[in-house]
């Protein structure tokens, strides 16, 4: 099996429940949507076999795996290397735009979901550990309604949209200040400037 990635790094989680948990992240390459704001550089993209994938993750110290996209749920060969991963001993979470729903995802500790308010009537999955909705404008809270409609899930946040590195809090905080249950959830990683 070939895996098509983007980049592996170890950091820590800068957003969500899992903020500040040190973490590999495996970027996976191929997405289903083409969000405006989107910073995956594709033309980074190279790909790798399975054993070649889990060698590397063994390089950094971290026992946590984020698998990120791109779309997650798109690649071929992931229950094998969710297997893998748990055979080793890994905490694996995933992030996903909850346009498709697999299996595998049963098998990974934790799911985080960012459906996108451009793609509306796309959303697939019903259940995640969280959902993170990115206020890209002052209408976002109607479809935040509509996201908890249909996914359950622990925890609700928005997130601050970032054009080009400017972090727009004004708009987040009018959405959240139309929502119940939702609360802010920042990119951390932007914020102190790490990876
Ligand atoms: S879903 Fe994520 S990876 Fe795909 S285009 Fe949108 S921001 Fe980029």
């Amino acid at each position: 099996m070939i895996y098509d990635l983007v980049e592996i790094f170890e950091s820590l989680q800068g957003e969500g429940r899992n903020m500040g948990r040190p973490c590999v992240f495996v970027r996976f390459a191929r997405c289903n949507f083409s969000c405006p704001w989107c910073d995956t550089d594709v033309k980074k993209r190279f790909s790798v076999t399975l054993e070649e994938l889990l060698s590397e993750i063994s390089q950094y110290k971290a026992k946590s795996v984020v698998l990120t996209g791109g779309e997650p749920a798109l690649v071929e060969g992931m229950p094998e290397f969710v297997a893998a991963l748990k055979e080793r001993g890994y905490f694996i979470a995933v992030e996903t735009n909850a346009s498709v729903d697999v299996d595998w995802f049963q098998f990974v500790d934790y799911v985080a979901c960012s459906p996108k308010s451009e793609f509306p009537d796309r959303i697939a999955l019903r259940r995640a550990n969280e959902v993170r909705v990115v206020a890209s404008s002052p209408d976002v809270a109607g479809f935040c309604r509509k996201v908890r409609a249909i996914i359950d899930a622990d925890d609700y946040y928005v997130s601050p949209c970032d054009r080009d590195g400017e972090i727009d809090f004004a708009t987040a905080k009018s959405v959240l200040a139309e929502l119940d249950g939702w609360s802010l959830s920042v990119q951390m990683h932007k914020i102190l400037g790490f990876r």
